[in-house]
């Protein structure tokens, strides 16, 4: 009786074994062959395209300073680190930085977050760029912002808006290397190549950012993209 037992749990011991090996084996080869922009477990890197774990990815470094930073370092853009700091009761950042160059000069001086900035340069060089190209036929020269840092309220909202966290930015248009501008105002919805171009962007931009709001969304978006990585879930 004994030895039928101890046979019995052998079996049983020699079957979790063999399910742990599958399983372990299982996700080895996932993690292998996955694309790293669909895997949550590579690394982040700009270069990758945009995919399934991307966003995932830039949340994962909210509060992994090194990590953002060293992501950002590997992009060829220029920044200066900003200290952590605390503006008034409802504003102030961390693990922020001033935008000195990016891949295409912006209208404005940038101070955001750093995931916000990595959340931007991705969409500004895989979604933006080749939009322009592919359907304006023009590189963009220059990305017209209202800009990024604000101490404020959401417009007609007494809630706290990204902005004051430095984890925002508004866009209003886009200046080509042709002399087009581009903008949200006049051209989003014109059934043209510019409303097409502008759909685009936005959409792609619902791809990397937490919350993407234009002139779907109200009135007060009717002229900007409002670009965040707060916790929200919104593209409008
Ligand atoms: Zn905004």
């Amino acid at each position: 009786m004994k030895n039928i037992l101890n046979a019995h749990y052998l079996r049983l011991i020699a079957g979790w074994i063999a399910a742990l090996a599958v399983g372990w084996a299982v996700l080895w080869l996932l993690n292998k062959y996955t694309p790293p922009q669909h895997n949550p477990f590579a690394a982040l890197d700009l270069s990758d395209p945009i995919g399934m774990a991307t966003y995932r990815k830039f949340t994962n470094l909210k509060h992994d300073r090194e990590a953002c930073f060293a992501a950002l370092d590997e992009t060829g853009i220029e920044y200066t680190p900003i200290p952590d700091r605390q503006t008034s009761e409802n504003c102030g950042f961390q693990n922020a930085l001033t935008l000195g160059r990016s891949m295409t000069p912006y209208s404005a001086t940038l101070s955001m977050t750093c995931i916000q900035t990595a959340a931007l340069y991705t969409w500004e060089v895989k979604v933006v760029r080749p939009a322009a190209e592919e359907i304006l036929g023009s590189e963009v020269a220059r990305m017209e912002t209202y800009g990024a840092f604000s101490c404020r309220t959401i417009a007609g909202s007494r809630r706290w808006s990204q902005h004051s966290r430095a984890n925002a930015v508004d866009i209003s248009g886009f200046r080509l290397k042709d002399g087009r501008l581009i903008d949200v105002k006049t051209h989003w919805g014109n059934g043209g190549p510019e409303g097409e171009f502008l759909k685009r962007v936005r959409d792609g931009a619902c791809r990397v950012f937490s919350v993407t709001l234009g002139p779907e969304y109200n009135a007060a978006h009717a002229d900007h993209f409002h670009l965040d990585m707060g916790r929200g879930d919104v593209c409008r």
